[in-house]
């Protein structure tokens, strides 16, 4: 009975790909942006007040990439990291075709995590990270790949999981693919990490009962 209990209670289950959002706009990423500051970020970003704004990305960025995040290069980077501005951009291919609501929450949530790592570092720091990570991929991969555990930690969840595996779809040339599996975390892996935290949980619900 009480292994039945267990896995009724813990058995994390298997990630359901949500619904492509028809209506998606700018304006509602900005407000998916809002509401995660206040529940996931209180302290690093919403309780500072960190100016975060949306914008169109690059044509030359967009090649297998949806989202990214940058400091505005403008006088604001020399302000401190708090008082300065950045932005998200968006590939406008999102708005047509997308993995839905909750997979797009979580990828947010990687990409704030970004935003707080920045505001750790004054100009000079700054500086020096985008030189190492333009031309170092062994860091590269291990930065983005830490970013997502942070991200989980703050509960990416199975979202960050679906946004992955709709990110797969679309891209065409295998060796991209690879490229992607090894920079960011897999859904297997996300999943497997799921698994060992709802675990972790579940003894404790047993231990303290
Ligand atoms: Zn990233």
């Amino acid at each position: 009975m009480k292994l039945l209990i267990y896995f009724l209670l813990c058995f994390p289950g298997k990630p359901v790909m949500s619904k492509t959002i028809d209506s998606l706009t700018p304006l509602e990423i900005s407000k998916i942006i809002e509401e995660l500051k206040i529940t996931k970020f209180p302290l690093e970003l919403a309780d500072k007040n960190i100016k975060i704004s949306i914008q169109t990305m690059p044509r030359r960025f967009r090649k297998n990439t949806f989202f990214q995040v940058r400091p505005k290069m403008n006088v604001s980077l020399l302000k401190p990291s708090t008082k300065r501005h950045y932005q998200i951009e968006i590939n406008p291919a999102l708005y047509t075709n997308n993995p839905g609501r909750e997979a797009i929450r979580s990828i947010l949530m990687h990409e704030l995590q970004h935003v707080v790592d920045f505001t750790n570092k004054d100009f000079f720091e700054l500086a020096s990270f985008a030189y190492k990570y333009e031309r170092n991929k062994a860091f590269r991969f291990q930065y983005e790949r830490e970013t997502d555990l942070h991200a989980l930690k703050r509960g990416a969840g199975v979202g960050l999981a679906n946004y992955r595996l709709w990110l797969y779809e679309q891209i065409k040339k295998e060796k991209d693919l690879e490229e992607k599996k090894r920079m960011y975390m897999t859904p297997e892996e996300i999943y497997i990490y799921l698994s060992v935290i709802e675990n972790v949980r579940c003894k404790n619900i047993f231990i303290e009962n």
